[in-house]
């Protein structure tokens, strides 16, 4: 994989994580790895790279079911996310701060899951 190929809105990893792992592996195998085209050709050929089954989206997840909460807890979420560092370094967990912040207004983060947050030093 190359490091360019770590970026976009489908990321398994945070993109930081994916690009020194992508770099490391290189390292180590760049050299060792004897690429047999043929072999590859003959394995896409019987279908051996392709999914069986198809990627079906994940359910939207609501912040609630009433339109009032939801969208104060939408403006708690946008508020909290102000005070974030908004890295998007993934270590809470989350692959960005906003799906941090969306964790959080639904009760399935803590503020104490970001590595960065100090409450009282951000005031929230
Ligand atoms: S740990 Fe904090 S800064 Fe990093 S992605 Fe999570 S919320 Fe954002």
């Amino acid at each position: 994989m190359h490091a360019g190929m770590c970026r976009g809105p489908f990321n398994i990893e945070n993109p930081y994580v994916a690009r020194m792992n992508s770099i490391k592996q290189k390292e180590r195998y760049e050299n060792r790895v004897a690429i047999d085209d043929a072999e590859i050709e003959r394995r896409v050929e019987a279908g051996y790279y392709f999914i069986e089954n198809p990627v079906l989206p994940r359910p939207t997840k609501y912040f609630d079911t009433d339109l009032e909460t939801s969208i104060k807890r939408m403006r708690e979420g946008e508020r909290v996310y102000q005070k974030l560092p908004q890295t998007d370094c993934g270590c809470c967990g989350a692959p960005t701060c906003m799906a941090f912040v969306e964790d959080l207004v639904r009760g399935e983060a803590s503020l104490n899951d970001c590595i960065f947050f100090s409450g009282r030093e951000r005031g929230l």
